[in-house]
């Protein structure tokens, strides 16, 4: 099978490793790609928002599937433009990706199939915002409705910033994707992801996985799109999964049957694990980055065929055999991340550390001759395996000892929260 794969971050670094270990793989293509993929696949410099580019590359290199890795062409539609151009795509199309790209079109899901999650309302003007909040009262989480790259979720904690948030929000603050406001409840838990695929009709679990937002050590400091991930998530038992099956991801799955348009390719559910069970905090419409990362380091099975089943409804005939290691991932960025860094760093000592249970995936570098550049924020994802968290963290941490790099930065306690558990 000829491949294409969208996207150019770690998450498709590790499909792209992981699928180019598939031997139904013919050619492997990557649009763009980066320095990590560069190895592996074809680079290939696509403008992914023009479709018909698209679908004339993969007519042209006689493309089996596309597996597209983030979700901005998602909701734009490239999987709709795919399919009707009779080329297999991995990923919902643009109706079911509004799980993802409208806030409010979840809420609307939830509250009408009763999936619990946080109390919410929509609100499109300040002033019927502020009239929300006077009866919520604070905590509070407020949200532009759109996508808005993992910066539009404001906790207040006080009356004057919830009030400041709405007023960024309707003054533009986040564009077209603040233009509408979620207002929801403050929810009190530990937070974990469950990954599950479908193919419109079947349900397939993957795995679970908890992750690290915050740029600094402690969870301290400002978001980022994600500065290290572990799988699995040990606050997920097996009795929470099956009850996130069935009374998040099957309501789900049923409620876009409903509308006519099924959901398809994986679906990331970020849950709370309240004291009243896991309540659904967003769902997400690809795999997470760097999330993917640890999944694709605990599947033993073969993911094409799974990619593929999700493509064509067939996926009650596929299983998948997950490893019983942990996997955990550090990302490592350039200083300065996630505000201004510099570009164009070289990364030495990276070449001769992949073996059985590291590997390194690539985010934002390219290959310049011989020489690694750093080419991004989030640059590279030391990605380890082993039978606890402890020692998977002891492994990655003992390879980026061993990475030159000056200008970059990592996390020192990545899977803390798991390792404590260990302890
Ligand atoms: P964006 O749309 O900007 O990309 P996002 O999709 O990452 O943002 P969410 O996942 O909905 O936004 O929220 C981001 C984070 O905010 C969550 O991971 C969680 O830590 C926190 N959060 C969101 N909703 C709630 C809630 N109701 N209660 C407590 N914490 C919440």
């Amino acid at each position: 099978m000829n491949i294409l794969v969208i996207g150019s971050g770690g998450r498709e670094h590790a499909l792209c490793w992981k699928i180019a270990q598939s031997p139904m793989l013919k050619t492997l293509y990557c649009a763009p790609g980066n320095g990590g993929t560069g190895e592996i696949a074809t680079s290939v410099d696509l403008n992914v928002s023009d479709h018909d580019a698209v679908l004339s590359f993969c007519q042209d290199m006689a493309i089996d599937l596309v597996v597209v890795g983030p979700e901005a062409p998602l909701v734009e539609g490239l999987v709709d433009a795919l399919e009707a151009a009779d080329i297999p795509a991995f990923g919902p199309k643009k109706v079911a990706a509004q799980l993802e790209g409208s806030k409010g079109f979840t809420k609307d899901i939830c509250a009408n199939y009763n999936i619990p999650t946080a109390a919410y309302a929509r609100l499109t003007d300040a002033e019927s915002a502020k009239a929300y909040l006077s009866k919520t009262g604070v905590p509070v989480v407020i949200k532009a409705d759109g996508l808005a790259a993992g910066k539009g979720v404001i906790i207040a904690h006080t009356m004057e910033e919830a009030v400041a948030a709405i007023d960024d929000m309707f003054g533009g603050e986040f564009g077209s994707a603040g233009a509408e406001v979620v207002i929801e409840d403050f929810l009190e838990g530990e937070e974990a992801s469950f990954f599950v695929l479908l193919d419109g009709i079947s349900v397939l679990p993957l795995a679970t996985a908890q992750d690290h937002k915050a740029a600094y050590d402690g969870d301290k400091g400002p978001n980022t799109g994600g500065m290290g991930a572990y799988s699995p998530a040990p606050v997920m038992t097996d009795d929470l999964c099956e009850q996130v099956i069935r009374d998040i991801i099957e309501p789900t799955a049923q409620a876009l049957r409903d509308m006519g348009t099924p959901y398809t390719g994986v679906l990331y559910a970020g849950l709370m694990i309240t004291k009243d069970g896991p309540q659904l905090i967003e769902y997400n419409c690809r795999f997470g980055d760097p999330e993917c990362q640890v999944l694709m380091q605990r599947l033993d099975s073969d993911i094409v065929p799974a990619l593929l089943a999700c493509a064509k409804g067939t996926l009650s005939d596929v299983s998948l055999s997950w490893s019983t290691d942990v996997a955990l991932t550090v990302v490592m960025a350039a200083k300065g991340y996630p505000g201004s860094y510099d570009k164009g760093t070289e990364i030495k000592g990276t070449e001769t550390l992949d073996s059985k249970d590291v590997t390194i995936f690539h985010a934002g570098t390219k290959r310049d001759g011989a020489s690694l550049l750093a080419t991004g924020g989030r640059v590279l994802n030391v990605t380890s395996r082993a039978n606890s968290v402890t020692e998977a963290q002891k492994l990655a941490y003992s390879t980026i000892a061993q990475i030159d790099w000056p200008e970059g930065f990592c996390r020192s306690d990545i899977g803390w929260r798991a390792v404590a558990r260990e302890q």
